[in-house]
């Protein structure tokens, strides 16, 4: 398998640990630094492996591990790019905090979206993918022994970038009792005292939960009592079901003052390897990821960034519409499948995934691996995003009707027999 392929699998993971697996002279030391060090094993390595022997010996594999869009990109949006790429104009450095153009477009959109109103001079920061903002946002604030508040399970670059900042991650418990909602109110005096940063997402990956705008409020409470600050990533605010409509945190009073929210082009408009993402909020907040950025990058692409400001101008109300038909079509069937064989599933309400509890008694990768072997199916183990997603594997929506019905098929006979044992 070659590196890029192991990056798609969860988009999310450390992208390096097959490298330096050959031969090294030791002309001086590679010793990892203890930050790089202390990263958490690729944990998704087991199933990986496990998936290259099932293909290599021949058998079909459904990939419903991946949540990356399969469908291309709008023409628009393409188009966008082709012109202004030709425009000598944008092949020089970018400015560090995007162009003005785009940022007045990003606050027009936002207003017109969530009815937040933004200042496009300091309240809007394009980022290369939110991934990156949500890495680099730590080192803004985060001096070595604070706490960052991590939900777990989780998107894991909460918790990596915590650590590459010295900080100390605080695994806050999604739990189903709690409607995948961490309880507050639960966090002891004492982590709450040295935290800093707090990471919240909605709708979730990878348990797809919805939030309620009061949920948003406690947070803004909890942020203002605590001294703390709020970074809610959004990537799935457009993706949602049934009619329900996702709010922005910052719709909620206060927010601005304690947080700023993470938007991306990825998910919304099939765009996962262009990365275009922004992040809107408090000034002071974003001046101090802009900081971090202007050392670390030059800014984006200004083709991009053009195309960018066609894909949050044009109508594309019509694709929307039609790519989240098809992804209800692929939620319905999926979710109908598993419990047409017992296997009891909720639809979610948002998000591009099912969060399905494995039966009692076996493990998330254990359930993962069986799947795989015995269905040629691939889930992500729940485990994988933290302690608490253990008992729990993740389908991808990201797959097509014809590939989420096959599976739903291969995977009624394994699921009776998991059954069977338990009786
Ligand atoms: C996909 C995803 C992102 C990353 O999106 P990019 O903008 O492509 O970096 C961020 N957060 C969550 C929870 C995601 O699933």
């Amino acid at each position: 398998m070659i590196a890029g392929d192991a990056n798609r699998y969860l988009t999310c993971f450390p992208d390096c640990y097959n490298y330096g697996t050959k031969g090294d002279q030791m002309a001086v030391s590679k010793e990892f630094s203890e930050r790089l060090k202390a990263l958490p094993e690729y944990l998704f390595l087991e199933i990986d492996r496990a998936k290259r022997e099932v293909q290599a010996s021949g058998a079909d594999v459904i990939d419903l591990g991946i949540v990356d869009p399969d469908k291309p990109t709008p023409d628009e949006i393409i188009r966008a790019l082709q012109e202004a790429a030709q425009d000598p104009a944008n092949h020089q450095y970018a400015t560090n905090y995007g162009m003005i153009e785009f940022r007045q477009r990003i606050a027009a959109w936002f207003s017109n979206r969530f009815g937040v109103e933004l200042d496009p001079e300091t309240e809007v920061l394009p980022v290369l993918g939110s991934k990156e903002g949500i890495g680099h946002i730590h080192l803004a604030f985060i001096n070595p022994g604070d706490v960052v508040l991590v939900p777990d399970p989780g998107y894991p670059v909460y918790r990596s970038g915590t650590i590459i900042a010295g900080g100390e991650a605080y695994q806050m418990p999604l739990l189903e009792e709690n409607a995948f909602l961490p309880s507050l109110d639960k966090i002891p005096p004492e982590i709450a005292g040295r935290a800093r940063l707090m990471f919240i997402n909605y709708p979730n990956n990878p348990t797809a939960a919805v939030a309620p705008a009061e949920f948003f409020r406690e947070v803004v409470r909890f942020a203002e009592e605590n001294d703390v600050i709020v970074c809610h990533d959004a990537a799935y605010a457009e993706m949602t079901y049934d009619g329900y409509t996702a709010a922005s945190f910052l719709s909620v009073e206060g927010a601005k003052e304690v947080g700023i929210e993470f938007h991306s082009l990825s998910k919304t408009f099939n765009m996962t390897g262009w990365r275009i993402a922004f992040a809107v909020g408090n000034a002071k907040i974003l001046a101090g990821l802009a900081k971090v950025k202007s050392n670390v990058d030059s800014g984006m692409f200004q083709a991009l960034q053009e195309a960018g400001i066609a894909a949050l101008t044009q109508d594309l109300s019509e694709f929307r519409a039609g790519q989240m038909a098809i992804y209800q079509r692929r939620r319905d069937l999926l979710c109908d499948g598993l419990n047409a064989m017992g296997w009891r599933v909720e639809k979610p309400r948002g998000g591009l995934c099912v969060w399905v509890r494995v039966p009692h008694n076996l493990g998330s990768s254990a359930a993962a691996l069986d799947l795989l072997r015995k269905a040629g199916v691939v889930v992500a183990p729940g485990v994988g995003f933290g302690k608490h997603g253990e008992g729990y594997v993740r389908f991808s929506l990201a797959n097509s009707e014809d590939r989420i019905e096959q599976a739903v098929k291969r995977i009624a006979p394994v699921y009776s027999e998991w059954m069977r044992k338990q009786s």
